[in-house]
Parts: structure tokens; C-alpha cells; sequence
């Protein structure tokens, strides 16, 4: 049993999709300074934190290894030269100005990320596509922000879906490299935090680190024991637009194991109250708009949970919870109703809800 002492420093929430559970406090812990307290087992936690990709990280550590700050910040500055959207001069922006129908070398980063998308656009038939890009910013949602008081006309969509579709997209077997077949533009704001934690795992790994929390906007992985030796509580947010109202709506325990979500309460407009959110259906070119909430998948890998979890979101509950059951997918959905919100889940989600804590 630790002490109240250590309960506060060492225990608690973690603040954004995800909080810890129930009986606990929190605090953030920004210092490389492990703490001290009674609790002979795990003498040592401490946190890492900071901002990245327009959001922020938290790397939540137990044990006695240390990690170099500086070699996590420049981890995800590596990740963001090659992968932002936000930068002109970043790998993606300058592939994205590439001419078509000629080979082009990525780096290993860019490679791998390209290649996940690739796999979950074909499994979600289409609903995920980093082709977006275009869609994204016309309605205003990327880098090109306007004031979303007009809505783009049809026309305009109608255009812009003509150069959209992952297919474009060419990415050679034998070597890191890749081929437009039209002036397609990538956008991987639903993958890259996913890829970056995973990054961010395998560094802690390799430092011999075995027990910690690694999140950025939301996307989390979790390995080993959390201080408490216990799995890594994670709260699934309840989908309340107001950024004020953050309350949890369900808890899961994990370890080894990554959980990313994908919501409509975030990041959205208004115009005369109809809600338009920043995940782009390519099919229609226009924001989705059904009664799905929010949609969290755990899967081995955080980019895998990422991107699947936007594919599902685009989809909607009924097709989305058809391709989770015949491939196996843990996927939970939070369902908006007339009077509140339902949640509903996969077949290989129930162990999660069932084994939840690990008193
Ligand atoms: P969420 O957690 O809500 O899924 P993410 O940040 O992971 O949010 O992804 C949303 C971003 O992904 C959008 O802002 C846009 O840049 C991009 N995007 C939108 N629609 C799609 C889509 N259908 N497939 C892939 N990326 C998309
Ligand atoms: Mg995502």
C-alpha cells in the first residue's frame, strides 16, 4: 500500500482523451526527477512532457532507467520534418509538390507511415485516405485555416474529389520510394501522433525502460505497470463538445497494448447549428455526419489504432462494427441518442470491459 505522499505524487489523471481511474489523484509531473516515496516496488516515476505536432506529449515512466529528454524531443522533431503538414519544407509538403508519374525516395519514417495507410485504406475500402488533404484545408480544417462561416459549394468538392483517392498513390515493394499518378496531396494528421508514440515506445524500449505510459494528443501506448502495479488506467472520454466538461465515460486497463480515438467533439464548426467535423468522408468529399461520437480501437500498434480509428469513424457504427467482427478488431463506439449517449463494442473489445481493473 503506498502512502498518501506517494498516492499524490506518483498516481492520478492524465488530462486529454485519457484519465486514470476512479480512487486515484493526479498531478502532471513535468521533471526528469524520479520520485521518492515508501513504495519499495516502484521507487521511481516521473513524467516527460511537452508539445509536438499542435498538441502536446506525456511520457509517464516507472522504474529506476532514465531517458535523455533531448533524445525524445528529437525524436518527434525528426518526426515532424518529414511528416507535417504545417511545414512547407517538410518531407510530405515537398513530395506533395512533386511532379507525377516519376519515382521519388522517402525516408524509412515516411516509408513505414505511407505503407500503414496504405493498409488501412484497403481495409476500410476507402474510408481512410491520406489523400484528403485538399478536402481538408477547403474545408478548413488544415493549414490553409479560413473562418468557417461559408460552407465550400459542390462544384468545389466536386473538383477537388477528381485528384482524390489513395490509389494514386504508388509505393514501390523492393525500395523506399513511391510514384503520384495524380497531383495528389498527403495529409497524415490521422496517422503521425500514432506512428510518433510508437516511435517514442521503441526509444523508451531500447533505454531499457519496460513500464511506461506514452501519449500524444490522445494516442497512447502502454507497457508494463503503471506505479501502482497495476495496468495503465486509461479513461475513454465522454464525448462533450464544451473543452470545459472533460469527464470519463469508460476505464480501461492496459499494457502492452495501444488505444487511439477518433471524435467529432474536438475539432468542428458550426453553421446554422449543424456540426461539421474534421474527419473528411471521401466518398462524399464532405465532413461525416451520423451518430457515431466517438470511436477508440486497441491494437499492437498505436499508428494501427490510430489511422483504424478515423477509418471506423468515417464509416459509421454499422459498417464499422461488421469489418471489426470479421477482422478481429478491438473497437469500442460511443453512440449519440436523443437523451444522452449509448456505447456499444466489437466482440474482441468485451476482455477490455470485463477485465477492466486488476485490483
Ligand atoms: P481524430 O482523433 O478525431 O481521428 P486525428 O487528428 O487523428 O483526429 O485525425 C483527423 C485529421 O485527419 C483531420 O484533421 C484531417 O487532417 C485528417 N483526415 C480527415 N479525414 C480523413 C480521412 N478520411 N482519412 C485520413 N485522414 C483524414
Ligand atoms: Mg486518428
Amino acid at each position: 500500500m503506498l502512502s498518501d505522499n506517494c498516492k499524490t505524487a506518483i498516481s492520478g489523471y492524465l488530462i486529454l482523451h485519457m484519465q486514470m481511474r476512479r480512487k486515484f489523484l493526479f498531478i502532471l509531473i513535468f521533471t526528469l526527477t524520479p520520485i521518492a516515496c515508501s513504495n519499495q516496488q516502484n521507487p521511481n516515476a516521473y513524467q516527460l512532457s511537452g508539445s509536438t505536432m499542435g498538441t502536446t506529449y506525456n511520457i509517464t515512466i516507472v522504474g529506476e532507467n532514465l531517458v535523455n529528454h533531448e533524445l525524445i524531443n528529437s525524436a518527434l522533431e525528426d518526426i515532424e520534418s518529414a511528416m507535417s503538414t504545417y511545414r512547407l519544407e517538410s518531407e510530405l509538403m515537398q513530395l506533395n509538390e512533386a511532379p507525377i508519374n516519376t519515382w521519388i525516395n522517402v525516408s524509412p519514417a515516411l516509408y513505414e507511415v505511407l505503407l500503414i495507410s496504405e493498409e488501412i485504406s484497403v481495409l476500410s475500402n476507402g474510408a481512410f485516405d491520406i489523400t484528403v488533404s485538399p478536402l481538408v484545408n477547403l474545408w478548413g480544417f488544415g493549414p490553409e485555416k479560413h473562418k468557417n462561416d461559408t460552407l465550400p459549394n459542390t462544384e468545389a468538392i466536386e473538383e477537388l474529389l477528381r485528384n482524390i483517392g489513395f490509389e494514386y498513390l504508388i509505393i514501390a515493394e523492393d525500395r523506399e520510394a513511391v510514384l503520384k499518378r495524380e497531383m495528389i496531396r498527403l495529409d497524415l494528421s490521422a496517422v503521425a501522433k500514432g506512428y510518433a508514440v510508437d516511435v517514442l515506445a521503441e526509444l523508451l524500449e531500447e533505454n531499457n525502460i519496460s513500464n511506461y505510459l506514452v501519449e500524444i494528443g490522445g494516442e497512447i501506448s502502454g507497457r508494463g505497470r503503471n506505479a501502482e502495479g497495476d495496468l495503465w488506467q486509461i479513461a475513454i472520454e465522454a464525448p462533450l463538445r464544451s473543452a470545459q466538461n472533460r469527464e470519463p465515460f469508460q476505464i480501461i486497463g492496459i499494457s502492452g497494448l495501444s488505444l487511439a480515438s477518433s471524435g467529432d467533439y474536438r475539432n468542428f464548426f458550426e453553421v446554422d447549428d449543424i456540426h461539421y467535423s474534421h474527419t473528411i468522408d471521401p466518398s462524399s468529399g464532405s465532413p461525416i455526419n451520423h451518430n457515431l461520437a466517438s470511436v477508440t480501437v486497441i491494437a499492437e500498434t498505436t499508428a494501427i489504432a490510430d489511422a483504424l480509428a478515423t477509418a471506423f469513424n468515417v464509416m459509421g457504427i454499422e459498417q464499422a462494427m461488421a469489418l471489426a467482427n470479421n477482422n478481429n478488431i478491438a473497437v469500442y463506439f460511443i453512440i449519440k441518442t436523443a437523451d444522452g449517449f449509448l456505447e456499444s463494442y466489437s466482440m474482441a473489445f468485451a476482455q477490455y470491459i470485463n477485465e477492466n481493473y486488476n485490483d
